[in-house]
C-alpha cells in the first residue's frame, strides 16, 4: 500500500519533467528560426553560378574563373604527380546564373575535390594495333616496341650456340604501333600487356589436381575439352597426372603469331647392325661377343620452323656421316653338349668322364652319376646354399650335401678332403672338396646326386635343362 502510493508519486514526477524538457526545447527551435531569420534579412541574395561538369552538379561559385583556375590547378597537379601531360578537353562544364545566399557558395576545397572526383582526363598512349584493331595502350612508345621484341625472342632458340643459325623472325599479324590519347586507366603494365597478348587474357586460372581426379573430370567440372586442357598445358601427359599437379584452366588465345625460321646442326647416333654367326665347332651353351659394337655418328643440317614456339616444319637438308657404325658380331656354338660336358657344372672344365649313369645297375638303383676323375681334383658347389652335412657317411665316404634353398638338394661324395663344414654358405662354383676314392668306390671318382623335395633326380637330364640345352 505504502510503496504503491510512492510508485504514483514517481511517475508523476517523471511526467512533469518530460513536459518541462518539451517545452525548453519547443522554445530553442523557435529562438533558433528567428534566429536565422535575422541572418537572411541581413544578407542579401546575390549572383551566383551553379556548376555542372559532365553533367553531374558540383556546387555553386561566385564567377566562372574560379572553375578555370582550379581545373588548370588540378591538371598542373596531376601532371606532376603522373609526370605526363594530361588532356581534359572531354569535359563538359555548364553554368547556369542563380541568385543564393552567400554562405550556399561552395567551399573551394570541396569544389576541387569534386572536380577531381568528376574530371575525365586524357594522355597520350601509344596502341598496340593487331589488324586494324586497337588491342593494348601503353605508356611509352619504346615500352610498345620492347614488349613486341620480348615476345618475338621468347620464340628465338638459344642463338649463342654456333649451331642455330637464325634465318627469320617476323610475327605474321600486320602490327602498329600509334599514339593515341587515352583515359589512364585503360593502360596496361608490361607483365600485364605481354600475358594480354600471349593467352588473350591476364585472368589465371590455376587448378591444383585432387585425389580421384582426372583430366575428364575437371574438363568436365570446367566445361572445358580435354583437348583445351592439353592445350592450355602443353607437353602434359593426360594420362599422367598425379595429386598435387597444378593444371592450367586457361585456354591461351594468342593474338599475335611469331614464326621463327632457323637452320640447326646437330649430331645424331646411327645404331650399329647385329650378326649373328653360328659356329658348328662350339658347343651350343656358347654364346660369344666376338667383336663388340660401335655406335656412328651423323651431323644433320636442318631446317626448323616454329609457331609459337612448336615445331612446325622440319626439313634436313644435309646429312653427313662423321663416323661409321661397327657391325657387333656374336658367335652361337651349334654343337649338341656331350654328356661329359655337363660335368663342368661340379668339376674343372675339360674334367671328367661319366663312369655310371644315374638308375638301375646290377640290379640295384644307382641314385647319382659317377665321374671319374683323378683324386685331388677340385669340387664345385653347382649353385649357392648352405652346407647342411660334410663329414663321413657310410657308403657315401667323405661327403658334402648342399641345401640349396630352393627344393634342391646335391649330394658330392667319396672325396679325399673336404674344404666346407656343416652351416657355412657358399657360392656357386665355390671350391668346396677334392675329389677321392673314400667310401663304397672301385676307382677315384665323385658320384653326384641332385635331391628335388626329397626325390631322386638323373642329374644329367637335370644339367641339361640347367644349361638351357
Ligand atoms: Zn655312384
Amino acid at each position: 500500500m505504502f510503496s504503491k502510493l510512492f510508485a504514483n508519486k514517481r511517475n508523476i514526477l517523471i511526467a512533469s519533467i518530460l513536459t518541462l524538457l518539451s517545452l525548453i526545447l519547443i522554445f530553442t527551435v523557435i529562438v533558433k528560426n528567428n534566429n536565422n531569420s535575422v541572418t537572411v534579412s541581413a544578407n542579401q541574395n546575390i549572383t551566383a553560378y551553379k556548376v555542372s561538369i559532365n553533367n553531374i552538379d558540383i556546387g555553386f561559385v561566385k564567377n566562372k574563373d574560379i572553375i578555370n583556375n582550379l581545373v588548370n590547378k588540378i591538371k598542373e597537379e596531376i601532371e606532376q604527380i603522373d609526370n605526363t601531360e594530361i588532356y581534359i578537353d572531354n569535359n563538359k562544364f555548364s553554368f547556369t546564373e542563380v541568385a543564393i545566399n552567400n554562405n550556399e557558395i561552395t567551399p573551394l576545397d570541396l569544389l576541387k575535390k569534386r572536380i577531381i572526383d568528376n574530371l575525365k582526363y586524357e594522355v597520350e598512349s601509344y596502341c598496340i594495333s593487331i589488324n586494324g584493331e586497337k588491342i593494348v595502350y601503353l605508356s611509352t612508345k619504346d615500352e610498345a616496341k620492347k614488349i613486341l621484341d620480348d615476345i618475338k625472342s621468347m620464340y628465338i632458340p638459344d642463338i649463342s650456340s654456333d649451331k642455330i643459325v637464325l634465318n627469320s623472325v617476323e610475327i605474321i599479324e600486320d602490327v602498329k604501333i600509334i599514339p593515341v590519347k587515352i583515359s589512364p586507366d585503360k593502360i596496361l603494365s608490361y607483365e600485364d600487356t605481354i600475358k594480354y597478348l600471349l593467352n588473350g587474357t591476364t585472368e589465371e586460372k590455376i587448378y591444383e589436381v585432387k585425389k580421384g581426379d582426372n583430366l575428364w573430370t575437371i574438363a568436365k567440372n570446367y566445361k572445358m575439352s580435354v583437348n583445351d586442357i592439353v592445350k592450355a598445358n602443353p607437353g602434359i601427359n593426360p594420362e599422367l597426372i598425379h595429386i598435387g599437379d597444378k593444371i592450367n584452366l586457361i585456354v591461351p588465345k594468342p593474338f599475335l603469331t611469331v614464326i621463327v625460321d632457323y637452320t640447326k646442326t646437330y649430331e645424331k647416333n646411327i645404331p650399329y647392325k647385329v650378326v649373328v654367326k653360328k659356329d658348328s665347332s662350339i658347343y651350343r651353351n656358347i654364346y660369344l661377343v666376338k667383336k663388340s659394337g660401335k655406335l656412328g655418328k651423323k651431323e644433320i643440317t636442318a631446317k626448323i620452323i616454329t609457331v609459337n614456339g612448336q615445331i612446325d616444319s622440319k626439313e634436313i637438308i644435309s646429312e653427313k656421316v662423321l663416323e661409321e657404325p661397327e657391325v657387333k658380331i656374336i658367335v652361337q656354338g651349334t654343337k649338341r653338349l656331350p654328356e661329359d660336358n655337363l660335368l663342368v657344372a661340379f668339376l674343372p672344365e675339360g674334367k671328367g668322364i661319366v663312369t655310371s649313369r644315374f638308375g638301375m645297375r646290377w640290379g640295384r638303383h644307382h641314385d647319382g652319376i659317377d665321374a671319374g676323375v683323378p683324386v685331388g681334383t677340385p669340387v664345385y658347389a653347382i649353385m649357392p646354399g648352405v652346407v647342411t652335412y660334410s663329414g663321413w657317411k657310410s657308403g657315401y665316404g667323405k661327403i658334402v650335401i648342399i641345401d640349396h634353398e630352393n627344393g634342391y638338394e646335391t649330394y658330392y661324395a667319396h672325396n679325399s678332403k673336404l674344404l666346407v663344414k656343416k652351416g657355412d654358405r657358399v657360392a656357386r662354383r665355390q671350391k668346396i672338396a677334392l675329389s677321392g676314392n673314400t667310401g663304397r668306390s672301385t676307382g677315384p671318382h665323385v658320384h653326384f646326386e641332385i635331391h628335388k623335395d626329397g626325390k631322386l633326380l638323373d642329374p644329367l637330364k637335370y644339367l641339361k635343362g640347367y644349361y638351357g640345352k
